[in-house]
């Protein structure tokens, strides 16, 4: 039901997760149409699935930080997001959700798919639409209290925090082509610079102090400060002299 925003990098899709051209079937047919438009944010119901002998990985779990720009599915607009919230990822670069077997278009965590899976019929959309935003699942929920890896977590949402991106992002467009010119402009790249240097330096922490690797990143920070300048409409360039650069995206369309 909510998208990460439509970005032109890495390139997800404005994805609905809902078919817009249901079937008249009176059940699910399982034709994994919505598993390839996005997998599911995850609920409370769905911390059994991280306990016990068949526990899921971590690396397979994506995080959607407060204020970031989603695609609301059932508001049918794009807002920054109140709360964090937790989804599973894509696979291969795509959105398609990470447990769907391409191939054989089925889902391989059936018997136990999440919550919004159990409740999605595209049929009939009520079910989803009443649920996909209430008991949210957020990093702590599968945290132990306590795990110091918190404490950083919060350091992280403090020095890159998505909603100020928007706001720089805003003040870059606002002030035009010669943005950069001007104090103001010069002082919103100079933070988003700052940010995205941020962003990096902590998830190489993560992976030489910590021994946390790559692939866990996305569940610990979320998206990279690339994909949610993206977001914004923003990229990213490497500079010579600051290390990082923020430009407006002139192809960008919020
Ligand atoms: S968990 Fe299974 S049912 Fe749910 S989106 Fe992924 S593949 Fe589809």
């Amino acid at each position: 039901m909510i998208h990460p925003e439509r970005t032109p990098n890495p390139a997800p899709q404005a994805i609905t997760i809902l078919n817009k051209h249901p079937l008249n079937d009176a059940q699910c047919r399982r034709c994994g149409e919505c598993c390839r438009k996005g997998g599911p944010a995850l609920h409370r119901q769905d911390l059994g699935l991280f306990s016990g002998e068949k526990a899921l990985d971590l690396c397979d779990v994506v995080t959607l930080r407060a204020g970031e720009r989603v695609y609301d599915q059932v508001l049918d607009r794009v807002l920054p997001l109140e709360a964090e919230m937790l989804k599973f990822k894509g696979a291969d670069g795509t959105w398609a959700c990470v447990f769907l077997d391409a191939e054989a278009g089925d889902c391989t965590l059936y018997a136990r798919r999440p919550a919004e899976c159990r409740a999605l019929f595209c049929a009939d959309t009520a079910p989803l639409a009443a649920m996909y935003d209430k008991d949210r699942l957020t990093r702590r929920d599968l945290l132990p209290e306590g795990h110091p890896v918190l404490a950083v977590l919060a350091e992280h949402e403090a020095l890159v925090p998505p909603r100020r991106m928007a706001e720089l992002a805003d003040i870059l467009r606002t002030a035009g082509p010669n943005a950069l010119g001007g104090a103001e402009g010069a002082e919103a790249a100079a933070e988003l610079a700052r940010m995205a240097l941020a962003d990096r330096a902590f998830r190489e922490n993560l992976a030489t102090r910590a021994h946390i690797g790559q692939e866990y990143h996305d569940f610990f920070f979320g998206r990279d400060a690339r994909a949610l300048f993206a977001a914004v409409g923003l990229t990213l360039r490497e500079d010579a002299r600051t290390g990082l650069r923020a430009q407006l995206d002139p192809l960008w369309r919020g």
